[in-house]
């Protein structure tokens, strides 16, 4: 059963509960201060989002500059026309903004 996120209204305190697709409240009642917690998007389901593949064209480079690019660092993959970069998730686009200089920590 999946896992939802309920934010209470009142004291705002995220309560994580698991329930059915099918029975998924809209609202549970706030364990804290008894108020009413309204479902948000999980954590959980974010962190899957985080997964998915896009294109950035913030880290694209010329189709013309690819293979060098693909030579130099192995597992990069561009966009042949556009010359976007492809992007897995969100820990390899931390990677690749620190490679670029865009992150520094
Ligand atoms: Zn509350």
């Amino acid at each position: 059963m999946p896992f939802y996120d309920f934010e209470c209204e009142n004291c705002n305190k995220v309560t994580e509960e698991m329930f059915s697709i099918a029975k998924r409240p809209s609202y549970i009642p706030c364990p804290n201060c008894g108020g009413k917690a309204i479902r948000i998007i999980s954590r959980r389901v974010a962190t899957n989002a985080e997964s998915r593949v896009m294109w950035s064209k913030a880290f694209g480079i010329h189709p013309d500059q690819i293979p060098e690019m693909e030579q130099r660092f192995p597992g990069d993959k561009y966009h042949p026309v556009s010359g976007a970069m492809r992007i897995k998730g969100y820990q390899h686009q931390k990677q690749i903004a620190k490679r670029l200089g865009m992150i520094i920590d």
